[in-house]
């Protein structure tokens, strides 16, 4: 016998709206969060951007309603977050903790390389058409951070003879790096601008990872004995980490 269900289609929410304030609109994030009693709204400075939390069976309207109360409080967070700088001609961007003036050089031959301004400063020069200045400082980061990355795993599992499965890079807002079950050890390209021992010990604590995969006394103990860096670091990611996060926003004019 064939049976027929009929099913009612659950009520899908949308996954954001949007709020006004003045002119400006904002767009928000919809979460519905088991254990979640009330609403919730923050503005996370690394996306930019706003979520709402609201418990499983919370009301949409009221939701809704919530979000447009906080308004004017979304928007004087949102103003008060740091510019996003892009990674356009004439802009400064972190390389290994030192700021570099961004320089077209639309005859030179060649891709992105690392070189002084007229004033000394130092400078990452980027040859070729301007709309691709964007794209090649970013894989610029990224190859840099590859190599650099790489090199510190390799240098931190010769010392305790492990071995990572492979090194992946990401762009991740909520950590710096991560290490898998099965040992591939994961990182976030902006760490190529972080002052150098800051990449290092991010590749020391997770190569303590693939012996302990926690954060107990041992997995301490041995990350410090690969990098006398561990508080300076922690400190400088504590205090800096989330303005990395602001470097190679693109434009609509970019995006196009
Ligand atoms: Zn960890």
């Amino acid at each position: 016998m064939l049976r027929l269900f009929k099913r009612t289609a659950p009520q899908r929410d949308p996954l954001e709206f949007h709020v006004s304030h003045g002119a400006d609109s904002y767009k928000i994030a919809l979460k519905r969060v088991a254990g979640a009693t009330r609403f919730t709204i923050r503005v996370r400075s690394a996306t930019r951007d706003v979520v709402l939390t609201m418990p499983v069976r919370g009301s949409l309207t009221a939701a809704r309603d919530f979000a447009q109360r906080h308004a004017e409080w979304i928007d004087a967070r949102m103003r008060k977050l740091p510019k996003p700088v892009p990674f356009h001609p004439q802009e400064t961007i972190p390389f290994e903790g030192v700021p570099h003036i961004v320089l077209h050089e639309p005859d030179a031959r060649g891709t992105v390389w690392l070189d002084q301004a007229t004033n000394g400063k130092p400078a990452l020069r980027v040859a070729g058409d301007a709309r691709h200045v964007h794209r090649r400082v970013t894989d610029f980061l990224k190859r840099e951070a590859r190599t650099r990355l790489e090199d510190s795993v390799k240098r931190h599992c010769a010392k305790i003879n492990v071995k990572a499965r492979d090194v992946t890079l990401r762009d991740t807002t909520s950590r710096w790096g991560s290490c898998s079950a099965s040992g591939g050890l994961n990182f976030s390209w902006r760490l190529i601008m972080a002052p150098p021992h800051v990449l290092d010990y991010l590749a020391a604590h997770e190569v303590a990872h693939l012996i302990h995969m926690n954060h107990s006394d041992e997995f301490w103990k041995l990350t410090r004995k690969l990098s006398k860096d561990v508080d300076s670091a922690e400190a400088w990611l504590k205090a800096h980490g989330a303005s990395l996060h602001r470097y190679g926003a693109r434009s609509e004019a970019d995006a196009a």
